[in-house]
């Protein structure tokens, strides 16, 4: 089989990302991507050799600002196997059916209703039955890091419930439009937020429930998760269990001194991770806390780049018949997943 032929529309946070996420990838090939402005990204896409589709009523805005599109996001889709649809929440609903009619794979983001796409979708919970679906949604930031500690520790022991509070980053670093500054606000004012909904569209069987506050930071969400099993369970073996999976990442504040998200990102800064992404969940090993069944630990989600691993291996699983291990393991070896500190 030649390369799976992607088409990336949206280029913002999740979509530039996970274009260079696939022109890293052996068995993948990135025919081009879709952009709305002409901005210094549109600039850079040209700069860098990528093929750049606009929409048929934004050619002359472009033209004028000196750049020359390559053609219209269907003239993409006539040339690609899978597209990965990374515009705002809610936008991508709208291109639903343009990417049916040209018979694509597509893979929508969280930020798009569940019944956008045949299935949501995580890597470590519910790859295997989402191969050969013609659609799929990568579940949020939030959500994807909620389901990588669910589904390990779900593998070595049986859990009961799930209790999670979310402590949201506010806008991404690039967002000077949202809020709040001087603030922490309720994201619901009501128990679930919808985080435990989301966890529910891969997991229906789980009894989860989650609460969330927005809190004036761009680097990185925090999660406090509290969890009881059905039988008891000791500390060394969760944390056995949680290094076994490269998605994941256990820091030692005794160890590191790396005790906040802005000692995590500084880290990050200093290993030369480009644009101090980390892809990996991190949970605070001194924080992982059990007594009997009952589980209780800190997690650290860096919002912009968890989901890009999803994205790669919900591509091949639309496009192809890939080994589960096997597809996990390509995909974190080529974007060097679990060399942290
Ligand atoms: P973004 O605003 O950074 O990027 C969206 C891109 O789509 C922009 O380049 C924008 O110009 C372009 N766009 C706008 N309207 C368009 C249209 N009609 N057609 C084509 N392109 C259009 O957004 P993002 O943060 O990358 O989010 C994309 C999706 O990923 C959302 O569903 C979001 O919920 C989800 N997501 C975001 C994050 C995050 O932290 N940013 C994390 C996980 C998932």
């Amino acid at each position: 089989m030649g390369k799976i032929k992607v088409g990336i529309n949206g280029f913002g946070t999740i979509g530039k990302r996970v274009a260079e996420a696939v022109q890293l990838m052996p068995d993948m090939e990135l025919v081009g991507v879709v952009k709305t402005r002409p901005d210094y990204l549109a600039r850079m896409i040209v700069k860098n050799g990528l093929k750049l589709y606009v929409p048929e009523d934004k050619i002359s805005v472009f033209k004028e600002a000196g750049i020359e599109p390559s053609g219209v996001l269907e003239d993409l889709l006539e040339e690609v196997n899978v597209i990965v649809d990374a515009t705002p929440g809610g936008i991508g609903a709208k291109y639903k059916e343009v990417y049916e009619k040209y018979g694509v794979k597509a893979i929508f983001q969280g930020g798009e209703k569940p019944f956008v796409a045949e299935k949501s979708f995580s890597s470590l919970c519910n790859l295997e039955e989402c191969i050969g679906s013609n659609s799929l949604r990568v579940v949020s930031c939030n959500t994807t890091a909620l389901l990588r500690l669910i589904c390990i520790l779900n593998k070595y022991f049986r859990i009961r419930k799930v209790r999670a509070t979310i402590i949201r980053r506010a806008a991404d670093p690039k967002e000077d439009k949202r809020g709040p500054v001087n603030s922490i606000r309720l994201d619901p004012a009501e128990i679930p937020s919808h985080h435990a909904k989301d966890v529910k569209t891969v997991l229906p069987w789980l009894d989860i429930l989650t609460t969330a506050v927005i809190v004036p930071t761009t680097l990185m969400h925090v999660h406090s998760v509290y969890i009881v099993f059905e039988e008891s369970i000791n500390k060394r073996d969760v944390i056995e269990a949680l290094r076994t999976t490269r998605r994941i990442i256990l820091v030692d504040t005794r160890l590191t001194g790396i005790d906040s998200t802005a000692k995590i990102i500084e880290a990050a800064r200093d290993l030369g991770r480009k644009r101090y992404d980390i892809p990996e969940l991190i949970v605070w090993e001194n924080t992982v806390y059990t007594n009997n069944n009952e589980l209780w630990l800190m997690q650290a989600v860096h919002q912009e780049s968890i989901v890009i691993p999803e994205n790669i291996d919900a591509i091949r699983a639309v496009t192809s018949s890939p080994n589960v291990h096997k597809t996990i393991e390509l995909t974190d070896e080529i974007l060097g997943l679990g060399k942290f500190i």
